[in-house]
């Protein structure tokens, strides 16, 4: 989350300008997409439990739209600050472009912190921020899905908002919905199953042995979650977790040699992924901290939790063994920290492309929703990962024939794709 030191948007623009270099961008390219298209601040009046009326600040960012409808998640989250909402409204339009889906980029949020909220106050939330928002996205516009601290029951009321205000039935209006009610099957498991995607063929090019390899993680929410248990499924073992404890406010690192287990450690977590120290020692994992996840003497690191994890700072704690970054967040390394993984010859699969999954299956489910008809789950997963390991390989393709750094590599074919369509449109 952002703080004073750090501020998102700026590193996402510090990213973008060193790319608009490597492609000689023009000047009206450059200044249309290191800046959103459009934005929207505005109040949601929400009247709380206690009777009081509180008054919550709601944010939506469109980045960029040249290539469909801008798409992206909406965030609860008490730290959030309109300059994370435009990063990763920017970070969107990267990643729907390197995996080449019709969709352009956008972020939303609200400043609140769900752990203090009732369920019918976080329903009030979703429905104000529709409201507000209702005339400027849809299905043909701008399609919102979950993101930090949102499921498919917000998506739900927002779509039900949405469909009031409209006076019909727009299930493609947003993803992420429940199944059954909209939703695709394997869209709760495509971002975190779409990492591994990524970083099984990333072992394979490296000529890693994905059976023989032991990885740390950060977060244990949705995405680790379900990294996890694909990472182990393909015969890999997670030791270490990593994860906020609310009451501390501070974050853990949970740690078994012998393997985590993503059951095990689901019995004594929380539904917003915090893990209860005090259970999680009893069933025999060791306790340490925050930062530990990324000293561990592991293969591969999994950052997925929130932006600026990995920093000049603790950059240096990195592991000699380590050999593969995977980065399930949102723009978890800082540029500083970037360039000594670089010189330390670590291999990353960038945010943008290796979290792709998750927009992939919302594009599946869009397409699903506006036809009305819906895939078997054998079929989205299938699908999925065929999109991932393509996206994989061009980027990785890329990379080898020009010698660049895979985030390098990665943003050089999203933002040309980007500017193309800018372009083609005769925006510049
Ligand atoms: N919030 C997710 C992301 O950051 C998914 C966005 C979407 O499905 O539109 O990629």
């Amino acid at each position: 989350m952002s703080d004073k030191e750090f501020n998102p948007f700026e590193m996402a623009q510090v990213q973008f300008d060193k790319v608009a270099d490597l492609l000689n961008l023009d000047d009206a390219t450059r200044e249309l997409l290191r800046n959103p298209l459009r934005e929207y601040q505005f109040s949601i009046p929400v009247r709380m439990d206690d009777g009081k009326v509180k008054i919550f600040r709601g944010f939506r960012v469109q980045h960029n739209d040249a290539r469909g409808p801008a798409k992206g998640g909406i965030r609860f989250h008490p730290q959030e600050t309109i300059d994370t909402v435009r990063a990763l409204a920017m970070w969107m339009s990267w990643k729907c472009a390197v995996v080449d889906i019709p969709l352009g980029g956008g972020k939303g949020g609200v400043i609140c912190d769900p752990h203090n909220l009732s369920m019918r106050e976080q329903e009030a939330i979703s429905r104000g921020w529709v409201r507000q928002m209702a005339k400027n996205v849809g299905p043909v516009n701008d399609v919102p899905a979950p993101d930090v601290m949102t499921n498919a029951q917000h998506m739900l009321w927002m779509l039900d908002e949405f469909e009031t205000i409209h006076g019909g039935k727009y299930p493609g209006f947003i993803t992420g919905k429940p199944v059954g009610m909209g939703g695709s099957l394997g869209r709760t498991e495509a971002t975190g199953y779409g990492v591994i995607f990524t970083l099984r063929e990333a072992l394979k090019r490296l000529n890693i042995d994905i059976t023989k390899t032991k990885a740390a993680v950060q977060g244990f929410g949705n995405v680790a979650q379900y990294a996890i248990r694909k990472f182990t499924e393909y015969g890999g073992k997670v030791i270490a977790v990593a994860s906020w404890d609310q009451n501390d406010q501070c974050a853990y690192t949970f740690k078994k040699e012998s393997g985590v287990d993503v059951d095990e450690l689901l019995g004594v977590t929380d539904r917003f992924g915090g893990i209860d120290k005090v259970k999680a020692e009893e069933l025999g994992y060791e306790r340490l901290d925050g930062d530990d996840w990324l000293r561990q003497d592991v293969d591969i690191l999994l950052p997925a939790a929130l932006e600026n994890q990995i920093r000049e700072d603790n950059v240096s704690g990195i592991n000699d063994g380590v050999k593969v970054i995977v980065e399930g967040a949102n723009g978890p390394t800082t540029p500083d920290a970037d360039k000594i993984i670089e010189e330390r010859d670590i291999f990353l699969i960038p945010d943008f492309l290796a979290n792709a999954g998750g927009v992939t299956c919302s594009y599946f489910e869009q397409v699903q929703s506006n036809m009305n008809y819906y895939w078997e789950k054998e079929e989205v997963l299938e699908k999925l990962d065929t999109k991932m390991t393509s996206a994989f390989e061009v980027v990785y393709n890329f990379a080898k024939e020009h010698n660049v750094f895979m985030r390098d590599a990665a943003y050089v074919i999203a933002v040309s794709r980007v500017a193309h369509a800018c372009r083609d449109r005769g925006w510049v």
